[in-house]
């Protein structure tokens, strides 16, 4: 697995458009006080300063930074030019926001070399194509490269092998734990726990007392166990389709047209792995990264996504915010097997739109399925959409 994350993505845009701007502390955001950093160049953090702080503490602590307000559109073309050259190295690459993806790199040794050779490789495509720095983690877990990657910033290149990946992360502080706000941080600290090495050490109960369920996960990650992983290996109980958008929409036709054909790969995913899904969520980016949540258990378990639209378009009136958001995505979970021999007890438009989409299906498989795409489905504007497998709380990236 490797974890490419561009180095102040935000801010190394700003400083490659406009000469001016290199070499000194900047501060991507809202010049308002109420507003927060974006992001802060390198240059601004020595000074304390990070994303996500308020703008007004930021100015007090690095008073010599220049404020530059978010060219979103700008970030998104570059993001565009990134996320084409990961396409370029795996066919599995899973988007986590404009400037951050992990490629599944399985069965990629014999075209890229070995997993140093092939972050470098990466690492000088992307120069390439957008003259901006990335950090690169490879690892056997998505956990350990996500850490990795972040470990050698700026412009690092850290590869651990599975087989250190437990003892490389022993030394680490907890606030490495993916998951880990400040909150649980300050609660591990309470409770003794100082480096990944020591919840390592733990007795996993003893973790679920003092922390709850998540305790036992942080448990697996010290000991370079990612869940994650494990799930593509076993039958996955949920399966997601997730569109990242070139520009971000708000309005409730144009985020259908995205659960539209989400709907589509879900049920077409289902009926080859003969899975029926228990139930429905739409998943929302907003421009800032929120990712937000809604989701409903259908009454009887299905197949068609003709169903999982419709549910997933009810969905978005539970919404409260208004957008604009940058991914859409709807995911299936509750998956159980398709009873073998019996068909399913359907009748009337259930038992035609799912003998309809299994003709597509069958066609698909035959002629291609770029010939069968219906209108609705040539969607404008979308750099992506893969189909990945993933846990059912696993929302956090
Ligand atoms: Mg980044």
């Amino acid at each position: 697995m490797l974890h490419a994350d561009m180095d102040a993505f935000y801010a190394s845009v700003e400083q490659r458009d406009d000469p001016r701007l290199r070499g000194r502390p900047i501060l991507v955001g809202g010049r308002s006080n109420r507003g927060v950093v974006l992001t802060a160049s390198y240059e601004a953090r020595p000074y304390g300063v990070h994303s996500a702080m308020p703008m007004a503490l930021a100015r007090r602590k690095c008073p010599d930074a220049l404020i530059v307000p978010p060219r979103f559109e700008r970030y998104q073309e570059v993001s565009h030019q990134i996320m084409k050259v990961f396409a370029d190295f795996s066919p599995d690459v899973e988007a986590i926001s404009l400037d951050e993806a992990f490629l599944d790199m399985t069965g990629s040794a014999h075209i890229f070399g070995a997993p140093r050779e092939m972050g470098r490789k990466l690492k000088a495509r992307v120069r390439e194509a957008t003259d901006l720095p990335v950090s690169v983690g490879v690892s056997g877990t998505k956990y350990v490269a996500k850490v990795a990657s972040d470990y050698g910033k700026p412009d690092g290149l850290v590869v651990v092998p599975q087989a250190h990946a437990e003892s490389w992360l022993a030394p680490l502080p907890v606030s490495r734990l993916w998951g880990a706000g400040p909150k649980t941080q300050a609660k591990l600290r309470d409770a003794g726990y100082q480096t990944i090495g020591e919840i390592a050490a733990a007795d996993p109960d003893d973790l679920e007392r003092q922390l709850g369920t998540v305790g036992r996960r942080f448990h697996d990650l010290a000991h370079a166990r990612d869940v994650r992983r494990v799930a593509t290996v076993r039958a996955s109980k949920s399966i997601s389709a997730d569109a990242t958008l070139e520009r971000d929409v708000s309005e409730r036709s144009a985020i259908a047209i995205h659960l539209r054909r989400s709907a589509d790969t879900l049920g077409r995913r289902l009926r080859r792995k003969r899975y029926l899904a228990g139930g429905v969520r739409v998943k929302l980016k907003s421009h800032d990264f929120r990712l937000i949540t809604r989701q409903r258990k259908l009454s009887d378990a299905t197949d068609i996504a003709d169903v999982l639209y419709r549910v997933g378009v009810e969905l978005l009136d539970e919404f409260d915010d208004p957008g604009p958001f940058r991914l859409v995505g709807l995911a299936v979970y509750d998956l159980e097997g398709e009873p073998a021999q019996v068909e399913l007890d359907l009748f009337g438009d259930a038992a035609r739109q799912r003998r309809l989409e299994r003709a597509i299906d069958a066609a698909a498989e035959k002629f291609g399925r770029d010939a069968l795409l219906r209108g609705s489905r040539l969607v404008d504007g979308l750099t992506r959409i893969s189909p990945t497998l993933d846990f059912l709380d696993d929302d956090e990236s």
